[in-house]
């Protein structure tokens, strides 16, 4: 009897073992040429950069993650983070900064991040308010237009894109590997998020993801903000779809049809599966509609 209870109670404690770490954040690490790595937690993608000058991150995924990137960042031989870019303010990009900033990372971005992040937003499209950061989370170094950052035999070109996803987007080129982290300008064959209130803009995001085109080749890897890594025409295939979707509402609107009747009406049957993430069709004609340009 005793014996039984003792294996129940065994059996009992290694299920409840294995359902917190079931939940528990981890990290995938995965290589992506040069001595960069896609880090993936539950948020936005993470670039890290490895070498002689210290570890660099673009993007630091939600708060509660933070843990598991430091021991991403131990297992790829560094001891901390020395610089991290943040590509925009969401709190799914920047929620690791708090920690890091702590600990002595220095954290650089386009001034509308830190303006954004030290003050109480209201992401619209969702109904929903977030408080201010904590100052260490605050970008220490900002900029108006773009950056460069001589680290680990790589030049890092922070380069503000104005009014796509938000009105402080930044894309981050690593020239020499040919290597570009989007932000979330760019969801891989998906809608993307338009944040209107935090001053992104449909037309803004199609004229940055155009000038982007214009900058990548056949050998660029896309690391977009969510979603696995692309290329040249998979951003190609994006970019047509801003535009082709852009008209089908356009022409909608050209009708007569409210809000409401053309997301009734709805978009092209072939567009079905980019509605399948984290933006569906509903929302995303929302966002066309309603954009300021
Ligand atoms: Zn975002």
């Amino acid at each position: 009897m005793i014996l039984r209870t003792l294996i129940l109670l065994a059996l009992a404690l290694s299920t409840q073992v294995r359902a917190q770490s079931d939940e528990e954040p981890t990290v995938s690490v995965t290589p992506i040429k040069d001595g960069l790595f896609l880090l993936q937690g539950r948020g936005g993608n993470v670039v890290a950069s490895e070498g002689e000058d210290g570890m660099l991150l673009v993007d630091d995924d939600y708060p509660q993650y933070q843990p598991a990137y430091l021991q991403a960042v131990k297992a790829l031989g560094a001891d901390g983070v020395r610089f991290i870019v943040n590509t925009h303010w969401h709190g799914d990009h920047t929620g690791g900064n708090a920690a890091w900033g702590e600990s002595g990372s220095m954290i650089l971005a386009h001034d509308n991040v830190r303006q954004r992040l030290s003050t109480r937003q209201d992401i619209k499209a969702f109904n929903r308010m977030v408080e201010a950061a904590p100052i260490s989370a605050w970008p220490l170094v900002t900029f108006a237009d773009s950056l460069a950052l001589h680290v680990n035999g790589e030049t890092v070109e922070v380069q503000h894109f104005p009014q796509g996803h938000t009105d402080g987007d930044s894309m981050v080129f690593f020239v020499e590997a040919n290597v570009v982290h989007t932000g979330d300008h760019y969801f891989k064959d998906r809608f993307p998020f338009v944040d209107i209130g935090s001053g992104g803009s449909v037309g803004g995001l199609i004229d940055n993801i155009r000038a982007l085109l214009s900058r990548v080749d056949y050998y660029t890897v896309i690391v977009p903000g969510h979603g696995d890594l692309a290329n040249q025409e998979d951003l190609a295939r994006f970019y047509n779809m801003l535009v082709e979707t852009r008209e089908e509402v356009r022409s909608m609107q050209a009708r007569g049809m409210d809000l409401a009747a053309m997301q009734a009406a709805g978009l092209d049957a072939k567009w079905d599966s980019w509605g399948s993430g984290f933006i569906n069709a509903e929302r995303w004609i929302s966002f066309i509609a309603t954009s300021p340009r």
